[in-house]
């Protein structure tokens, strides 16, 4: 190989989020942990399939599993993408509160 390495030069990177199937950590359900696209943020997705979900992830070469919520520009699955539906629509537990008792 030829290799232009300079595209392969990336700075630092802050710790690695969560990445993968996994658990809830407030419910314990399992989920699976995706990159989303727009903001890179680990954002927990239900394992199952779901055609009525808005959010399509799929898994990009490095084994990364990423997530893409719906646009209107580009409202449907794409390529290896699948629909799932984020865990925060079904977690049966709600968000901490801020004021402890
Ligand atoms: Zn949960």
């Amino acid at each position: 190989m030829t290799g232009d390495r300079q595209m392969f030069t990336t700075p630092y990177r802050p710790p690695t989020p969560p990445n993968g199937p996994s658990t809830c950590p407030r419910c314990r359900q399992p989920v699976i942990w995706c990159l989303t696209d727009t903001n890179r943020r680990a954002q927990p997705i239900n394992p199952g399939r779901d055609a009525t979900g808005t959010t399509a992830i799929r898994q990009d070469v490095t084994g990364r599993w990423r997530s893409r919520g719906l646009t209107r520009e580009r409202p449907t699955p794409e390529g290896a993408e699948v629909l799932h539906i984020p865990h925060a629509a079904t977690c049966p537990t709600p968000r901490p509160r801020k004021t402890p008792r």
